[in-house]
């Protein structure tokens, strides 16, 4: 075989990924990005909506595996959204070129200050709040909806609904800032462009609308012409070689999954960026085949961002339902994290089904007091996760307590329409830590153990961070990149 030669080497295009290639390419490096997922943009296939599912709706699947969608049949294909189950929880995870941007919501969310002191003691909260999270907002293009259009607009149904019940319920509500572009979307209302978010796109990719990495980082660092994406590129394990270079085994596959190339790639240093589980798949697995040198911390601290879903059936008395026609994108948010006995922050959830379903969707962001361990399973080749219903007993209590009281102020029940006991502790958006800053890297993401590996992902953050977690994510990478490059580290 070919051995291929890179300098710099990333693994994963998502938020770690695309700051590293960015801030590297313009300090003049070149960069070799890998990508088990496809080029969207450059492969010219449109991406589905959540009713008609297509090429683009799961990962090697033959059925759909949305939450509450997973009822389509399919062809396999590489689409963008992937699901790793384990036995008390299911993560789901975008792939493709931009990773989770293509199929996350958008939402962008700065953690609330006191809280990411309580998450990262040893950092300086004042050079993230007036530097790290400004600068990501104008990186990922940050807005916010306009609040005459949002009363206005009957897509925006079920937030009006749910800020109303909210309040009647006695809690605060917030309006939640998205990268999608809500000037575009108001030209989409209008019927002057192409609709995305009023077409049910989300989950499966946007066709419009959203500012996802490949349309922000990603295309600045294109644009520098030191970056080289290699899509359908899937490393299998990762070998340490005597002089502390990192040798890579790959295999690029067809749109269908099959291999057809198995290739070897050789780099001076490393950056891991496939996300929480994919970082972790890739660190256990090559020390279980080929003893790759890991330290005690990784996989220590994992979490699920206090992520439970739940929801209400018959939102009716109050408003009449939630509305047939519903945008995909959230921009309201009911923030509870203050009060003592029950702190949470939860999405108001649009469930964009195509009629008027009078059900209300809530993805609540609790606090993981009890942080769960990834390790490898030798057997099943595969990860396995201590997380059970002890680490998500409070999680229950907080929606049991939230789903009470809006039901007693507003009417409706818990939603058995979407969940068995309508609660779903089993359904994680946000998985994090397990390589967490400053325990298993230094306090700039360079692994223990180490002299060219370093971790720039959800991997870092232990497990929790109160809200939606790509702002967050995007800033320590940005944070951790500066220190890097001035360090020499690629020098
Ligand atoms: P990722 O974005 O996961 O990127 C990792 C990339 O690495 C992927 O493209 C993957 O294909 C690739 N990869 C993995 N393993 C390999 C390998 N072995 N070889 C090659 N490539 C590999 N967060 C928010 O803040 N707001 C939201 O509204 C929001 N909504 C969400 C909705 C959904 C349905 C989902 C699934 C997530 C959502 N999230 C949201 C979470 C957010 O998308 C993730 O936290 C974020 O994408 C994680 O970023 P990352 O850099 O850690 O890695």
């Amino acid at each position: 075989k070919d051995i291929i030669e890179a300098p710099i080497l990333i693994i994963g295009s998502g938020y770690g990924g695309a700051v590293s290639a960015l801030r590297l390419c313009e300090a003049g490096k070149k960069v070799l990005m890998l990508e088990m997922g496809l080029n969207w943009g450059e492969s010219g296939i449109p991406f589905s909506n959540m009713l008609k599912p297509g090429k683009s709706a799961a990962w090697l699947k033959n059925k759909t595996i949305a939450p509450f969608m997973n009822i389509f049949s399919l062809e396999p294909f590489t689409g963008t959204l992937d699901r790793m189950d384990f036995d008390n929880i299911n993560i789901w995870v975008g792939r493709g070129v931009g990773g989770g941007s293509l199929v996350n919501g958008g939402m962008a969310v700065t953690p609330k200050e006191s809280y990411f002191k309580e998450v990262f003691p040893d950092l300086d909260p004042e050079k993230f709040y007036n530097h790290y999270f400004p600068l990501v907002h104008k990186e990922l293009k940050v807005n916010v909806i306009g609040e005459q259009f949002l009363k206005d607009c009957p897509y925006y149904k079920f937030t009006r609904v749910g800020e109303a019940e909210a309040h009647k319920a006695g809690f605060k509500t917030v309006r939640v800032p998205n990268v999608y572009d809500f000037q575009y979307m108001e030209k989409e209302y209008r019927n002057e462009v192409p609709r995305s978010a009023f077409n049910t796109e989300v989950i499966y990719g946007n066709n419009h609308g959203k500012n996802s990495l490949d349309k922000t980082y990603l295309k600045k660092a294109l644009e520098t012409g030191n970056l080289e994406i290699l899509d359908l590129h899937c490393v299998e394990n990762i070998k340490l070689n005597d002089d502390k270079t990192y040798t890579l085994e790959v295999q690029q596959t067809d749109t269908s999954g099959t291999v057809i190339s198995d290739k070897v790639f050789n780099c001076k240093k490393l950056i891991l960026a496939a996300g929480t589980m994919g970082t972790l798949k890739l660190l256990l697995h090559s020390n279980a085949v080929n003893g790759f040198p890991i330290h005690e911390q990784i996989g220590k601290n994992w979490g699920n961002n206090g992520n439970f879903m739940t929801g209400r059936n018959w939102v009716k008395p109050l408003s009449g339902g939630t509305g047939a026609k519903q945008s995909t994108i959230p921009v309201g948010g009911i923030d509870n994290w203050d009060d003592k006995e029950h702190p949470f922050f939860t999405e108001i959830a649009p469930l964009p089904m195509g009629m008027d379903v009078a059900t209300a969707l809530y993805l609540l962001i609790n606090r993981v007091d009890k942080k769960g361990e990834v390790s490898y399973d030798s057997t099943k080749k595969n990860l396995s996760l201590d997380w059970n219903q002890n680490h998500t007993t409070k999680m229950r209590e907080n929606a049991d307590y939230f789903i009470k009281k809006m039901n007693r102020a507003n009417g409706g029940t818990r939603s058995h329409f979407l969940f068995n006991n309508g609660f779903g502790a089993d359904v994680c958006y946000h998985p994090l830590g397990g390589c967490v800053l400053g325990k298993a890297t230094n306090e700039y993401g360079k692994l223990k153990d180490h002299e060219n590996l370093y971790v720039l992902d959800g991997s870092l953050i232990p497990g929790t961070i109160g809200v939606n977690p790509f702002v967050t994510i995007t800033a320590i990478s940005e944070y951790c990149m500066e220190n890097l490059i001035t360090q020499n580290e690629f020098a």
